[in-house]
């Protein structure tokens, strides 16, 4: 369709970004056959330990949706010149770093070189890193800061095009998303290797009732379509699936596919991250803006709003949806080195070196921004866990 379109545009809107322009090397697309022989044999994966009373934390919070995309923008505000980067749905942690480029090229265009960040939340901290590195001095002024932001709750896997917007307003995004996305997934591989392996690949295995092919069941009937960027736009950045047969993986599931993923073991890459902030002489004030006029206490003329979900009580926005969601994790099992999900059981494990994440898959989230837990949906998710560890055929 519109691939070409987008991908020109993108090389065009890279080329005129200086930090961007590292982006722009090409990966090798590993192909699906080559890619089977560099994988090792699945059926000799270690059993998870899965029950309710390994349980050892529950969260809930939720995704600040925008169907338009993110809202990244210049806005004046009394004698403030107000970068706004908020609205990232489920897809902040992945898109952080293209997202903070823009907001600070857009800050970069104030000509101040000191500047205020608003919230230190995974949008927050990350643009405050990328603008240190073009040479500013960065205040961060947040109500929380790690462990206590939303994002700090997330699945903690690459997820770029994850409730980011809607397909109505697709075509107008798609080329900031590209270029977002493809600068965010280079600085991610720049962090391998990195003591306590904040980010990893990981092999994640598609468990599903039906063939390959089979076009997921669309969320739930309130929400709106999504666009599939990822598959349409950079599909050459990650390896590929793998479909597997019975003979070589051990899962209770007739279609069995395998793609390494991305994750981002949260509770040490927020750690990362605000270390190295502050090494490079950044500041954090704690600081609760209650309504636009309070931009006029911050001492700074130029400000990155980076409030997520926040910006939406802070603004009067309510172009923000509120996307709940509830993971729980189970006691830590580093010898796991995979996870899976299963979409009619309505379950998905991530194997973080924090605990084994579980998410249930919860009708009724979508527009509901209720922050209580229920304890029975990351029970009952952890249940359906344990049937299905319970039902594979692990190889001894
Ligand atoms: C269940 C779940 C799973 C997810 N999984 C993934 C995933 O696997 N991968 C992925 O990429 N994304 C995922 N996401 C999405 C991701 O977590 C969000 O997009 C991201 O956390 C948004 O980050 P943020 O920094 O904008 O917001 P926040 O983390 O909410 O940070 C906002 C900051 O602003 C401050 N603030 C807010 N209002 C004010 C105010 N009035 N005054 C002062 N300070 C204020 C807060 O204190 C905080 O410091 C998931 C989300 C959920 C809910």
């Amino acid at each position: 369709m519109q691939r070409r379109q987008f991908l020109r545009g993108s090389a065009a809107l890279l080329s005129a970004a200086p930090l961007g322009a590292a982006v722009a090397a090409d990966i090798p697309a590993v192909s699906g056959s080559s890619a089977a022989t560099l994988l090792s044999d699945s059926r000799e994966l270690t059993p998870m330990v899965a029950s309710p009373d390994r349980i050892i934390e529950m969260n809930v919070c939720t995704r600040p949706f925008r169907a338009q995309g993110p809202r990244i923008e210049v806005e004046r505000i009394g004698r403030k010149q107000v970068v706004h980067n908020y609205g990232h749905g489920g897809s902040g942690w992945s898109l952080s770093w293209g997202s903070g480029l823009l907001a600070t090229q857009m800050a970069q265009g104030t000509g101040r070189q000191q500047i205020a960040i608003v919230g230190c939340g995974a949008i927050g901290l990350t643009t405050a890193l990328v603008a240190q590195q073009a040479g500013l001095s960065v205040t961060i002024y947040a109500k929380d800061r790690p462990p206590y932001v939303r994002s700090q709750f997330a699945t903690g896997s690459w997820t770029p095009d994850s409730r980011i917007c809607s397909t109505e307003f697709a075509p107008a995004f798609a080329e900031r998303w590209e270029a977002m996305a493809r600068y965010s997934f280079r600085r991610f591989q720049s962090l391998l290797g990195v003591a306590g392996d904040p980010i990893e690949w990981r092999d994640m295995y598609s468990l599903s009732d039906n063939p390959p092919g089979t076009p997921a069941p669309h969320g739930e009937s309130s929400e709106p379509e999504y666009p599939d960027f990822e598959d349409t736009l950079i599909s050459d950045l990650t390896p590929q699936a793998v479909d597997l047969s019975e003979l070589n993986h051990p899962f209770p599931a007739p279609y069995v596919r395998r793609r390494p993923a991305l994750l981002f073991n949260i509770a040490g890459y927020s750690r990362v991250l605000m270390e190295e902030f502050l090494a490079a002489g950044g500041r954090i004030e704690t600081f609760i803006l209650s309504d636009r006029n309070d931009f006029a206490a911050i001492e700074e003329r130029t400000i990155i709003n980076c409030t997520g979900y926040g910006a939406r009580a802070l603004l009067n926005d309510d172009t923000i949806i509120p996307v709940r969601g509830q993971t729980c994790k189970l006691i830590p099992q580093p010898e796991v080195h995979y996870g899976f999900n299963y979409g009619s059981r309505k379950v998905s494990v991530y194997p973080r070196r924090d605990g084994l994440l579980v998410q249930a898959q919860a009708e009724g989230d979508f527009n509901n921004d209720k922050e209580n837990l229920d304890p029975s949906e990351s029970i009952s998710a952890v249940e359906r866990l344990a049937e299905i560890v319970h039902e594979m055929k692990i190889k001894t």
